[in-house]
């Protein structure tokens, strides 16, 4: 096993990236965390799984896999967040460097060559280092290339005592992970008709959003303009997003935006142009007001 991909899941599903870091690794994954066996089914790769129940304990997990991954040259991990959260903690068990956020990343001879990803996706800087080596890989870096798929399960020794944090509760988070949101509210240009009254619109797209368990996303004509974070930029130069449904309020649907919208089973626009790109992509267009909707819908979600 030269290289391999660590992946965690959660519920049963693999985190978006998942596909990527196997491929990158050669096909050959170890899938862990929670549902772990049924997310190692949906990856096409040689997958090891072990069911390592909920949560991320990353320091327990970090000591169970350490003795399993002593042998690899590269480990990939997907730059989701429990990869992101792990990655590190791995090279620093594994006494390796960190090639962290790389778009792409391979093995060549006893040097592991990668690309990462710096400053907003603005700036590529390659870089190389001696192998062995961990590595984050961005979702959507490359095309996936299936292996021949198996499945075997692993036995794994998580520790009980690692100094994970304790976990005293849970919060429900007021704007998700873009990343990993299967439903996405996504705002634009259309949704302000006043600049000064910008980021209040864009706090009312959050504020539906928590309440209906979505993430908001933005084009980059309102993140420019600061109505909201840049890190909830959707698009070629932002997020790459990959949800079941997609709502665009007042967004015209520009290829450099449409193209980090990943397959999105159904997508709704709320736009007063009906032939707009993002309106003809829909499964769903209304033409109207994108605000007076969404105070709309905010009032009915407080009701
Ligand atoms: C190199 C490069 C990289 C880029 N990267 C990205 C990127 O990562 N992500 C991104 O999003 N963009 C990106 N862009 C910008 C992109 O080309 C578009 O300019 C941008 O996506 C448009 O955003 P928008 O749809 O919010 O705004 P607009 O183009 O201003 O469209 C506003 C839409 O709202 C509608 N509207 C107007 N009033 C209302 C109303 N009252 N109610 C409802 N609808 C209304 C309009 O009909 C229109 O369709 C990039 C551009 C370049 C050159």
């Amino acid at each position: 096993m030269r290289s391999v991909a660590v992946v965690v899941a959660r519920a049963g599903r693999l985190p978006l990236g998942a596909a990527e870091a196997a491929s990158a690794a050669g096909g050959e994954a170890i899938v862990v965390g929670d549902g772990a066996r049924a997310a190692a089914g949906e990856l096409a790769a040689r997958a090891h799984w072990c069911d390592t129940g909920p949560g991320l304990r990353a320091a327990a997990l970090t000591a169970a896999l350490a003795p399993l991954l002593a042998e690899a040259a590269l480990v990939i991990l997907p730059a989701s967040p429990d990869g992101r959260d792990l990655a590190p903690r791995l090279a620093a068990a594994l006494d390796r460097p960190l090639l962290d956020g790389a778009i792409s990343v391979a093995l060549d001879g006893e040097t592991v060559r990668a690309e990462l990803s710096r400053h907003e996706s603005r700036t590529l800087l390659r870089c190389e280092a001696p192998a062995p080596a961990v590595a984050t890989l961005e979702p959507g870096s490359l095309t996936p290339r299936a292996a021949v798929a198996s499945r075997e399960r692993i036995p794994l020794e998580v520790p009980d005592d690692a100094p994970d944090p304790e976990v005293l509760e849970v919060l429900e988070p007021e704007t998700r992970e873009l990343a990993d949101a299967r439903l996405v509210l996504g705002g634009g240009g259309g949704l302000v008709s006043d600049p000064g009254e910008g980021r209040a619109a864009f706090e009312l797209l959050e504020r539906a959003g928590a309440a209906l368990g979505a993430a908001a996303g933005a084009t980059r004509v309102a993140t420019d303009a600061g109505w909201i974070a840049r890190e909830r930029q959707i698009g070629t130069t932002g997020a790459l997003i990959d949800p079941e449904l997609y709502v665009a309020l007042g967004v015209a649907g520009a290829s450099q935006h449409t193209a980090g919208l990943g397959r999105p089973a159904h997508i709704v626009s709320v736009n007063t142009d009906a032939a707009c790109p993002m309106s003809a992509m829909a499964d769903l267009a209304i033409v109207a007001d994108a605000r007076a909707l969404l105070d709309e819908l905010v009032r009915r979600l407080d009701a």
